[in-house]
């Protein structure tokens, strides 16, 4: 049997925000210390010991420079690895004598030399991200942090959260904390949203896991450094038990219709049960945090529900069909079906992958990998380490890859849309040929022809080249004409005989907030103000529909710069800011300024017409119907880090 569900690791213990442990073994440590990632270890034990020399210029890692790959240990030389596991022995080795004390918080100068350690010279500006990154309650956080209770005891307000995904929950969370009564609404039996939906064979981050969690939860005993689904479906379920958040979720109730009530300033929220039962609820705001992947997309190929055998998408995984012995179709080769392939392949007889477009793949050697053994030591006994570790991915593999996406206009080659893009797309192409040194048949169909992020970004530790090597497994590039009954007919006339469909080819990502019609000011219909190209202020409001605020919205999908978890917490801090407005104001609800609204929209269009994804001829589930990107973030992180930290109250109507 292959694709049933994997094992639930629920009952699995999580080690939130755990302290470390004691180092009794020495030679343990010194073993431990042969699968350190170095760069943040270092900048670890600068931070707990105070001690600037472990990051001095001499255990500088070389500077990235344009350097397309990640290089590991950040490209240090032998030497200078050994130099470093030295310094950081001797660290450790003073800090437990000295009885594991860490040292006072760091101040700004310190944090700033450490901050650039890890990142290199691009870092200005990182140093407060990066502290929020490692948990860290800033002066200027500790200023923020108020609770209704205190701040307004007798206003009312009341909110509810559309969505128990991970920006529903870290929602809930956030509400939760400053004592705002919420109740969180969730179609499906479970919280985790997408990480619940899809469970397909072969289904894990293709980002890392430490910088895929929340900054208020950050977990040292990952599993494995891109973890597996449940893994991940385990952590969101934690998360809403262990932080209290169950008691507010209603399971089972999909939201129907939003209606704002001019008269008092409140949302009618129309529902429907689990019984099917429609019912109302009233409340002052909505928070939508219903993610951007949740409706399977289909392709309109004459004669889809012709096929008599089964035939299920990625998202909707038919555990009951057994893959073993049959001929199965995969339609599409994007980040679901690159995943789906290797897993399924060794169990079915024959396996055909139709194919419109080659995805590019970073090259990753440990994707499947479990974190080492030493790895696994450090981050429990070394205080703060898994937090810089967390730090140095959403550096080297997100925000510090963003140049390699920026449009060049006066760049004149193909297939690239700047020198530095053109660099990444020449070591990816020598990776792929690499592969494929037998098979130039496969090589032609295998290189993507558009420039690197153009599309979603793949990860490659080999399993996919060697899956299409593998005898049973044909590679079909010629485009779909029909679904026939008894499998696919393609354009060159090959019927593909077929037990089994599957559809991995993605979501209608851009209908936002689909499911539900959503009424605002004047009776208006944010469906049809959008008219398919949906725009908000920062992702997060519309004008017209105040008090309505979007989680993962529209321009907040992230390509290389940045993670979603990050982006949906810097929303909801936002979202919060907004709401404490609110209270201490007396006003009942805010509506963004149409100008602002358009002249913010006209800067993320633009900016995003500079990156490979936005690129003329550039095709991508980034970009709607009208040709507009409507999914993605063009800036950095830190860009909109300082656009969210609080609303700006001119940008808004108060009613
Ligand atoms: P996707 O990236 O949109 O890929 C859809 C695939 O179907 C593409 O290969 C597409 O080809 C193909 N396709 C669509 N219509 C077709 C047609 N009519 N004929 C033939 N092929 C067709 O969808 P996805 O793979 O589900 O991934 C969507 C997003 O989900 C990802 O970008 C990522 O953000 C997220 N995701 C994340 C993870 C993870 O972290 N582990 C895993 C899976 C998905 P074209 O390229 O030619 O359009």
């Amino acid at each position: 049997m292959g694709c049933t569900r994997e094992d639930d690791s629920e009952e699995t213990p999580m080690a939130m925000n755990s302290a470390a442990a004691p180092i009794n073994d020495e030679r343990t440590l010194e073993r431990a210390l042969q699968d350190a990632e170095l760069v943040p270890l270092m900048a670890t034990l600068a931070y707990v010991t105070g001690d600037l020399s472990l990051v001095a210029p001499e255990l500088q890692p070389p500077r990235r420079g344009k350097n397309a790959l990640i290089a590991p240990q950040g490209g240090m030389p032998a030497d200078l690895q050994a130099l470093c596991r030295a310094r950081a022995l001797t660290a450790l080795r003073r800090f437990r004598d000295g009885g594991s004390v860490v040292a006072d918080e760091p101040t700004p100068e310190t944090l700033r030399a450490i901050v650039q350690y890890v990142t290199g010279e691009l870092a200005e500006g990182y140093e407060d991200l990066a502290l929020q990154e490692l948990g860290i309650t800033t002066a200027d956080q500790e200023g923020r942090r108020w609770t209704k209770p205190a701040v307004a005891p007798d206003v009312e307000l009341s909110v509810v959260v559309v969505g128990a995904g991970m920006s529903g929950l870290a929602a809930a969370h956030k509400l939760h904390e400053a004592g705002i009564p919420f109740t969180v609404l969730e179609r499906n039996a479970d919280v985790g949203g997408v990480w619940l939906e899809n469970d397909y064979p072969g289904c894990r981050l293709d980002t890392n896991n430490f910088a895929y969690s929340y900054s208020f939860a950050q977990k040292d005993d990952w599993p494995q450094q891109y973890s597996r689904q449940p893994d991940i479906r385990g952590y969101f379920h934690r998360i809403a038990t262990d932080f209290d958040l169950r008691p507010h979720i209603r399971f089972g109730v999909e939201v129907t219709a939003l209606k704002f009530n001019e008269t008092d300033c409140s949302w009618s929220v129309s529902t429907r049960g689990p019984d099917g039962q429609a019912s109302e609820l009233r409340c002052q705001s909505v928070i939508s945090a219903v993610g951007q992947l949740n409706q399977p997309s289909y392709p309109s190929i004459p004669g889809r529900d012709h096929f008599r055998g089964p035939s299920f998408h990625t998202a909707r995984w038919d555990h009951d069909v057994d893959l073993a012995g049959l001929r199965v179709g995969v339609v599409g080769s994007g980040a679901s079906a690159y995943q789906v392939i290797p897993s399924i392949a060794d169990e079915v007889a024959e396996l055909r992958i139709f194919q419109r477009t080659p995805p590019w793949a970073l090259p990753a050697p440990s994707y499947h990998d479990d974190i080492a053994d030493g790895l696994k030591y450090l981050f429990q006994h070394v205080p703060q380490y898994h937090r810089w570790f967390r730090f140095y991915q959403f550096w080297i593999a997100v925000e510090g890859m963003r140049d390699f996406a920026v449009v060049d206009p006066e760049w004149k080659g193909a297939g690239a849309v700047s020198a530095a893009n053109d660099s990444l797309r020449s070591v990816l192409t020598d990776h792929i040929r690499n592969q494929y040194l037998h098979r130039p048949d496969l090589l032609d169909k295998v290189l993507p022809a558009y420039p690197p992020y153009g599309k979603r970004m793949l990860r490659d530790n080999g399993v996919w080249a060697q899956t299409l090597h593998k005898e049973h497994v044909m590679l079909v590039t010629d485009g779909i004409e029909e679904v026939t009954e008894s499998g696919i007919r393609t354009t060159d006339g090959v019927e593909h005989e077929l037990d089994v469909i599957i559809w991995g080819t993605g979501f209608s990502a851009s209908n936002f907030l689909a499911s539900m019609s959503v009424t605002g000011r004047g009776g208006a219909d944010l469906h049809e103000t959008w008219a398919g190209d949906a725009r908000a202020y920062l992702g997060i409001t519309v004008p017209g529909f105040p008090n309505l605020f979007c989680l993962y919205g529209p321009n907040t999908n992230l390509v290389l710069n940045g993670s979603i978890v990050m982006f949906s917490e810097l929303a909801m801090n936002y979202v919060l800011e907004c709401l404490h407005l609110l209270l201490t104001t007396g006003h009942r609800a805010m509506d963004v300024q149409a100008p602002v609204f358009e002249a913010y929209n006209q800067r993320v269009d633009e900016a995003n017409q500079l990156m490979a994804w936005g690129a003329p001829g550039v095709t991508n589930w980034y970009k709607n119907a009208t040709g507009r990107v409507s999914q993605n973030w063009p800036h950095s992180t830190l860009d909109y880090w300082d656009m969210t930290r609080r609303p700006n109250a001119s940008d808004y109507e108060f009613l």
